[in-house]
């Protein structure tokens, strides 16, 4: 039978602006953006070096938001370079000229868990329960370093995962932060726990990182920390910080933190002499403002935990000296303060306790969802704002963007 379907074309856009949602490019840098989209290029040069070098930042794939009124005309844009940070541009009412500010992300973070029964493999069956590699892939990498699945698991043995999620417009978004992590195997418990200091250990509060890296320069003074978005008191903006710099003489030798490939080694505005480095499990390291590079040293080559890449320098957008370090997991800046260390980290005295309490909160949690043998999310945080009103800037909740005059 032949069915026609007349379809009705309700006006979508009721107000005069519209928001188009893109996707950053790679390879793209600021300066090509602002030229695409007709912004000026004083919105780049008018900033400080801090700044500038924080749009160096600006990750390939992620989500772009650009509010246009009705000549076509940007109006606002929403560039996040980190899961905490975003890079602000909107033309000012008052004198028609376009700014730019970089303004904390407000996501929302819901705390979620689910237990599964082993079928065929941890990793296939959290997909298969939960539709979500990232999740698969982090339980399987919390224990690759204690436990072997494939030799001493068994069909029909249990796990639990809790984690906790950021949700931006209503989306995931960014990784999950796993929590908790527990394997029944041959009926003994095994359990993974993220404490306060931000660090994974196991039930008896010995340190279960598997991924450590060196300190890539000797003999330097740490001058600057990271610091994933800061309010900058005097200044009044938001700052952020996506590194560890290290003060050293020019020319003092630069290791790779650890062993890889080299994904980078040429020049950028912001960085300078840059190298970056692909490590496993989704790690990456970079060195900026060297001095020149180790002879040899280019894309594509593999190399050494210490070998020795490059020199200290000041090239880019550097006031001094320094190495400026950068570390990052599927994209996303860490602190490598984190994962620098010599030797494995075992929680004593006040700091034991503190986690042995967690630890019980945590076990009360595990018990719960292997009882209940489902999927459950449990919402420890919601608070959803998504947008920004074009008006006043102010963040609007989900819902409220109809009522505002866009
Ligand atoms: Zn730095």
């Amino acid at each position: 039978m032949y069915k026609f379907f007349m379809t009705l074309l309700i006006p979508c856009t009721i107000f005069a602006s519209e928001v188009e949602f893109t996707k950053w490019n790679s390879g793209e840098s600021f300066l090509n953006f602002l030229e695409n989209h007709k912004l000026p290029q004083k919105l780049y040069y008018n900033l400080d070096k801090d700044e500038q070098t924080i749009t160096e930042e600006i990750y390939a794939g992620v989500n772009v938001q650009i509010l246009r009124d009705a000549n076509n005309t940007v109006e606002q844009v929403l560039i996040p370079v980190s899961s905490e940070l975003q890079l602000h541009l909107y033309k000012d009412k008052e004198d028609e000229t376009y700014k730019f500010e970089s303004i904390p992300i407000i996501y929302a973070k819901k705390q979620e868990a689910f237990s599964v029964s082993i079928e065929n493999s941890p990793y296939y069956d959290i997909i298969k329960s939960t539709g979500s590699k990232k999740l698969a892939h982090q339980f399987v990498n919390a224990f690759k370093n204690s436990l072997n699945f494939r030799r001493d698991l068994q069909k029909g043995d249990r796990l639990v995962m809790v984690y906790e999620q950021k949700y931006r417009w209503g989306e995931p978004f960014s990784m999950p932060d796993l929590q908790v992590a527990m394997i029944e195997m041959n009926k003994k418990k095994h359990y993974i726990y993220l404490h306060t200091d931000k660090r994974y250990y196991d039930e008896k509060g010995i340190e279960a990182e598997g991924f450590m890296l060196n300190r890539p320069v000797k003999n330097a003074r740490l001058s600057s920390g990271f610091t994933p978005r800061r309010y900058h008191p005097i200044l009044k903006k938001y700052r952020a910080h996506l590194g560890v710099d290290y003060a050293a003489r020019p020319g003092t030798p630069i290791m790779a933190a650890g062993g890889g490939r080299v994904i980078y080694a040429g020049y950028n505005r912001g960085y300078g002499n840059l190298i970056k480095i692909q490590h496993s499990d989704g790690y990456m390291t970079l060195y900026a403002h060297q001095k020149a590079f180790r002879k040899g040293i280019k894309r594509g080559k593999y190399v050494k935990k210490g070998e020795v890449i490059g020199y200290v320098g000041t090239t880019g957008l550097s006031t001094g000296p320094h190495l400026h370090f950068g570390l990052y997991k599927n994209g996303q800046p860490q602190n490598p303060a984190r994962v620098i260390r010599i030797t494995t980290n075992k929680l004593q005295g006040n700091n034991l306790q503190a986690f042995n309490t967690l630890k019980e909160e945590y076990n009360k949690m595990i018990e719960l969802h292997l009882a209940a043998k489902t999927q459950a999310v449990c919402e420890a945080e919601f608070e959803k704002v998504y947008y920004l009103d074009p008006q006043t800037f102010q963040p609007l909740a989900r819902g409220e963007e109809q009522n505002a005059q866009i």
